[in-house]
């Protein structure tokens, strides 16, 4: 079974402002996917479509349906899909910056629950960042980008997840540190089996960690295919992981030209 598919959805913002076009997507049950491309693109916007929070930004899915194991969520409010074991960790290290890592992890967490499960969800959720451990009293804003990132990743495991949703975690790290955090992903969907959608303009670090990608350019999946094989491909060689993407006009001309997937 899927945990999470897609089919052919549409979103539209603000009435007028159709975002996605028409994406479908899917996450094998304990599977690693990757969704890619360049800023708005409609990354994020999807992920929104799947945790329920396009309301909030006068989105709306218009057409097709998300399914999370085989159950539509349409009509259901995203503390609901919270609920099933849904999780989004926002763009940007949201964290409450004025709390310590202990306190923003406690607020994270379910209000049923004695003491006692929660202090053992704690205990499993610091297993992953030993780092944040080491500093859980220091107040969050004093951490490091990389500390706060795994701060938010951890606030989202505290809701015991099943499908957990990353949008752009690599977003102004170090390589190194980068590096770190994926491998902790890598970590706990191997150790809690739990699917992972990783969102990721970093193609180089989310290709050497997913099974498979969907990459994404103005709201429609132009290619997808199994991480291996689109590391391969020229076009995502050239323009992904080269480095060189949006720097230069004539090589954007040419990766029009030249790009297959829209032919
Ligand atoms: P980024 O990496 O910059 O976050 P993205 O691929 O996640 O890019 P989205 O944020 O999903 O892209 O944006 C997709 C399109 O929808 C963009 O054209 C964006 O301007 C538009 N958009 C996003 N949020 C809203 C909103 N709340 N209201 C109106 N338009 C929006």
């Amino acid at each position: 079974m899927n945990a999470l598919s897609l089919n052919n959805i549409e979103v539209i913002y603000d009435h007028v402002f159709l975002a996605i076009k028409g994406v479908s997507v899917e996450v094998p049950d304990g599977g690693m996917v990757a969704l890619l491309g360049a800023n708005g693109a409609g990354k994020s916007t999807t992920l929104k479509a799947i945790s329920g929070l396009l309301k909030a930004e006068r989105g709306l899915v218009t057409r097709g349906d998300v399914k999370y194991r085989d159950q539509d969520l349409a009509h259901l409010p995203p503390q609901q899909r919270v609920k099933l074991g849904i999780a989004q960790v926002l763009e940007g290290r949201r964290v409450f910056e004025h709390l310590t890592s202990d306190e923003n992890l406690i607020a994270a967490s379910a209000v049923h629950g004695s003491r006692a499960d929660m202090a053992r969800n704690m205990e499993r959720v610091y297993g992953y960042f030993p780092r944040l451990y080491e500093r859980r009293t220091a107040m969050s804003g004093y951490l490091s980008g990389g500390e706060q990132q795994m701060l938010a990743i951890a606030r989202a495991l505290m809701t015991q997840p099943k499908l957990l949703m990353l949008d752009e975690p690599s977003l102004g790290l170090a390589p190194v540190i980068v590096e770190e955090i994926f491998s902790i992903i890598r970590r706990i969907n191997q150790e809690e089996k739990m699917s992972i959608l990783l969102v990721e303009q970093n193609a180089i670090a989310a290709l050497d960690v997913v099974s498979h990608g969907y990459l994404i350019e103005n709201g429609r999946v132009v290619m997808h295919d199994a991480a291996e094989s689109l590391k391969k491909n020229p076009d995502i060689q050239e323009f992904y992981l080269g480095g060189h993407e949006g720097k230069d006009f004539n090589n954007i001309k040419h990766y029009r030209r030249r790009k297959r997937w829209l032919a």
